[in-house]
């Protein structure tokens, strides 16, 4: 309970799980004067993670897959910052924010953990420091700068020789994520060669590389066999029952010993539940916090958890449901619901939810999906899965945006610009004592900032 005496409920992570869950609290819990609601989350923005590797392969605008909290919440209050600690028994939670990392130690009497999952590179050599990952918003605008740099690099004559490597991308994992961004990359890249007098298709090289024997396992045998033979048409190379086992100056190192030169390995083949799990006492199954059906955390009355960090059972199948941002959504609604009885008074309600259905892009208007048990391929996949994905998209205007990109999209080639935050050239006064002001400000700056 707070200092005023109002009920306070902390909400960790604003994705899927945590987002949602506040969205309906907003309309019960956040209008009762006695009850406090807070999201804290690290972004001011929730992530549509379905249409990621389209920001990263130009489809779409950078900013329209996301959309700002404090448009979608307005009772719900909303702190940027980092969760540094948990403390359950002392039902306390210590975050971060500012530029000066500055720290909160906030109370609460309801506690909802959403937050989330991280990549796991499972200490394999070099990739914590050169692979690229497929999380965040910062990642999609990383890898599509990396590609646009990479296009540039080698199509200047000094680069004939190392054009290999510069111009050989590699995707390890034949999950969603990974099938989908290797299939954009492929797209965006072919699509801009056009711009790249020195570069050409034979120059380019695509590797996808998976542990099992079909990618997409989830959609099924038949659907991964057409989305292998899909993206084999458009020259992606498909290693399936291989694993990256290293990158080095050499290029990416796979379990078969094949060396691939490559510079780019984007890595989307494993994740952990987020580290901050590992810090609390509470029952766990591979580091996800167990939950009841109701979604409240075993043994610790008053907290709650949901999404990619909770163990959530499946009451038909007996087992975890899968780590699905349709899973998560719906348990943020059933957890808000359960939350506000809790407090309020009245029946709680058991997670039930069975997938509606699953889809990819697989690049060039082509889709694979299953939908109630019925499959799809080809343009009607890809068009459901842009129908559906932008139905749930949330706001209109971010719904709008994307529409526009996608119809701009059939009658301009993708833009090639890359995203630049580093600040521009300046001198030091130290420098600037020694020059005269003409120089100061002329050619020579540019010099000095190299
Ligand atoms: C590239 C990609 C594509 C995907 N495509 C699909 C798809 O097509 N369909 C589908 O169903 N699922 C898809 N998923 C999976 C889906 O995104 C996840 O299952 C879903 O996001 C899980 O929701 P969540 O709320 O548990 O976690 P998240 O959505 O990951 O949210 C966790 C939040 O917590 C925040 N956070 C974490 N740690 C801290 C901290 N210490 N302090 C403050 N904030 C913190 C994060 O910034 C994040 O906002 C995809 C995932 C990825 C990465």
């Amino acid at each position: 309970m707070s200092i005023d005496g109002r009920t306070q409920i902390l909400i960790l992570g604003g994705g899927f799980g945590g987002l949602y869950a506040a969205m309906h609290l907003e309309k019960t819990l956040a209008r009762d004067p006695n009850v406090e609601v807070t999201l804290i989350n690290r972004d001011n923005f929730f992530l549509f993670t379905p249409m990621l590797h389209e920001v990263a392969a130009s489809d779409l605008d950078l900013t329209h897959i996301v959309n700002p909290v404090h448009k979608l919440l307005r009772r719900v209050k909303f702190f940027a910052g980092d969760v540094e600690a948990i403390d359950l028994p002392g039902r306390r939670v210590v975050v971060s924010h500012g530029f000066d990392h500055h720290h909160h130690d906030l109370p609460y009497d309801h506690l909802v953990i959403a937050l989330g999952s991280i990549t796991n590179f499972f200490n394999l050599p070099g990739l914590q420091e050169r692979a690229l990952t497929m999380k965040s918003l910062g990642d999609a605008i990383n890898l599509r700068n990396r590609l646009i740099a990479l296009l540039e690099e080698a199509d200047t004559e000094c680069c004939a020789n190392i054009r290999e490597p510069l111009l050989t991308f590699v995707v390890a994992g034949g999950g969603f994520a990974g099938v989908e961004t290797i299939a954009a990359v492929n797209d965006f890249v072919r699509d801009a060669l056009k711009f790249y007098p020195n570069l050409h298709e034979h120059h380019l090289r695509m590797v996808l590389v998976h542990p099992g024997s079909v990618i997409l396992p989830e959609l099924g045998e038949k659907l991964g066999a057409y989305a292998q033979k899909k993206l084999a048409e458009r020259k992606v190379d498909i290693r399936v029952n291989t694993r990256v086992t290293g990158i080095s100056d050499r290029g990416v190192e796979l379990s078969d010993g094949t060396l691939i030169a490559a510079n780019t390995l984007v890595w989307t083949a494993g994740t952990s539940p987020n580290p901050l799990l590992e810090t609390l006492p509470c029952t766990k199954e591979r580091g996800r916090l167990l939950v009841n059906e109701y979604l409240e955390v075993l043994e610790w009355p008053g907290v709650w958890a949901l999404g990619d960090c909770a163990v959530v059972p499946d009451r038909k199948t007996g087992k975890a449901c899968p780590p699905t941002a349709q899973h998560a959504l719906r348990e943020g609604k059933v957890l808000a619901h359960n939350l506000a009885a809790a407090i309020q008074g009245g029946p709680k309600k058991p997670f039930v939810f069975d997938t509606i259905g699953q889809l990819a892009a697989i690049g060039r208007r082509t889709g694979v999906a299953n939908i109630m048990g019925i499959n799809f391929s080809g343009f009607l996949a890809w068009w459901l899965w842009r129908t559906i994905y932008l139905g749930k998209l949330p706001r209109f205007e971010k719904k709008l945006r994307v529409a526009l990109d996608w119809t701009l999209d059939l009658l301009f080639s993708k833009d090639i610009v890359q995203f630049m935050t580093f600040r521009a050239p300046t001198i030091s006064h130290a420098e600037n004592d020694d020059r005269s002001p003409n120089q100061a400000h002329g050619r020579d700056v540019t010099a000095a900032s190299r």
